[in-house]
């Protein structure tokens, strides 16, 4: 059975804070176990959408590359092109993608490290993993700065997933890693029976030229299936290739909605997807993080951050990210609702009953899939054991320097002088404290 290493998100003291939980679970964990000298360590991460607030702090993610060199290894920041999930989506390009994660807090400068976009300037930049043993892909293409590297950190924010129905471990591995193509592939892009091509499609909603949205429609899809004149879209769906950019639209409007089953066809595909990553590293190369905190409906690819549906549960490392997301969702199960949030509108606020089916997902898909998909083809087990760790004694020096702070200011006061003004600052003797209470 796998050991789950778990601390909970309480936080007292240096050796409670939530980045040195982290890193103690990395060491419970002995990841550095994997990271010899000069070996290249992807620490892949979500980065977060234009104006989405829940995604990872960066200070997580330089604590993590500080620890991979002092372990003598040569760590990058790693993400990956998406689709166009919607239409001003941020990070479609190498380009865009940086500039959004720069305004995100994550810099060279701040993480201590570059940043890789693994599939290239336009996402094509890939390796082909065959998946006979996948559940619905039978390969995949994963970004070539991802899979050439020697291991990987998959340091993963627990959330809900709007497409998953949750996103963590398994999801920030299976989507995240996958190249824009590997992105087609998982989000189904020309699957005759569950892809965008067997949406139900009623061309007759469309007002044409009446339609507010008339423009961006026309200019939607980059494969030249969309056509719109001035009455009426024209859709060749033999042309499509699933890209998802005008989903939203022609949702909206109801001029196309999804297949049957699509959603759940997807979540068991990022189990798939998730499996090729890790036959890309290699055994025993992927060290899995979870940090179960502002847990938020949906995921850090939407444009903002909804009221988190359950508090923050904790900090969960594993070997084996199917142990480690169903440890995350059983602790979620077991919480209350977050008071106020999505959890309250849709009726789950007790424990006991499953948070991200109802909130996680638009179309009430069970959270259950990814895991049932991952265990099923081999990629990890949803028994677990696990382990609760304690903090590290205070010889472990979870703390910005090891120079007490006083001693710094004594040495500049010795030499400037002049901070308490000779006399004392200006003050009232006394004042009547009772009125402000
Ligand atoms: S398909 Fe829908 S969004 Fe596009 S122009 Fe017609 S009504 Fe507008
Ligand atoms: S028609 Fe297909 S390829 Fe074109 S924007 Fe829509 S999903 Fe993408």
């Amino acid at each position: 059975m796998e050991k789950v290493y778990f601390m909970d998100d309480r936080s007292q003291s240096n050796q409670t804070s939530l980045v040195a939980k982290m890193l103690t679970l990395f060491d419970a964990a002995r990841f550095g176990d994997m990271i010899k000298p000069n070996d290249v360590v992807a620490v892949k991460l979500h980065m977060g959408e234009f104006n989405n607030t829940a995604y990872i702090r960066p200070v997580y993610v330089r604590a993590l590359v500080d620890k991979i060199k002092s372990l003598g290894g040569d760590p990058m920041v790693v993400d990956t092109t998406t689709l166009p999930y919607f239409t001003y989506a941020s990070r479609v390009t190498a380009l865009d993608h940086l500039k959004t994660v720069a305004r995100n807090g994550f810099t060279m400068a701040s993480v201590g490290c570059p940043i890789v976009i693994a599939d290239g300037f336009a996402g094509t930049d890939d390796v082909r993993i065959d998946l006979p043993e996948g559940f619905i892909l039978k390969e995949q293409y994963i970004g070539a700065g991802i899979a050439l590297a020697d291991s990987m950190i998959m340091l993963s924010h627990f959330k809900g997933h709007p497409m998953g129905t949750y996103g963590g471990a398994l999801k920030n591995m299976g989507v995240g890693c996958a190249s824009k193509r590997g992105k087609l592939n998982l989000h189904l892009g020309g699957h005759p029976r569950y892809g965008l091509r067997a949406r139900p499609y009623v061309p007759e909603r469309c007002v044409g030229k009446n339609c507010p949205d008339f423009d961006i429609c026309r200019q939607i899809c980059s494969v030249g299936a969309i056509k719109v004149t001035e009455k009426r879209i024209q859709w060749d769906k033999e042309k499509c290739v699933g890209c998802l950019a005008c989903l939203p639209l022609l949702a909206m409007c109801g001029v196309a909605m999804m297949a049957d089953d699509y959603f759940d066809a997807t979540s068991a595909a990022i189990a798939d997807s998730a499996l090729a990553a890790a036959k890309a590293l290699g055994p025993k190369k992927i060290g899995y993080i979870n940090l179960a905190l502002d847990i938020s409906p949906f995921c850090d690819c939407v444009t903002y951050s909804d009221r988190a549906i359950v508090p923050n549960l904790g900090v969960f490392a594993s070997w084996d990210p199917v142990a480690l997301d169903s440890a995350c969702l059983q602790k979620a199960t077991e919480s209350s609702g977050m008071p106020g949030s999505v959890a309250m509108a849709k009726g789950v606020m007790d424990p006991g009953l499953p948070k991200f089916t109802a909130c996680g997902s638009f179309m009430g898909i069970s959270q259950e899939i990814q895991p049932n998909v991952g265990q099923k083809i081999g990629l990890g087990s949803r028994e677990y054991e696990l382990v609760d760790v304690p903090p590290m004694d205070n010889d472990v020096p979870f703390t910005f320097s090891r120079i007490p702070a006083g001693a710094k200011h004594s040495k500049l006061f010795a030499k400037k002088g002049d901070i308490y003004p000779p006399g004392g600052f200006k003050r009232a003797d006394e004042v009547d404290l009772e009125d402000m209470r």
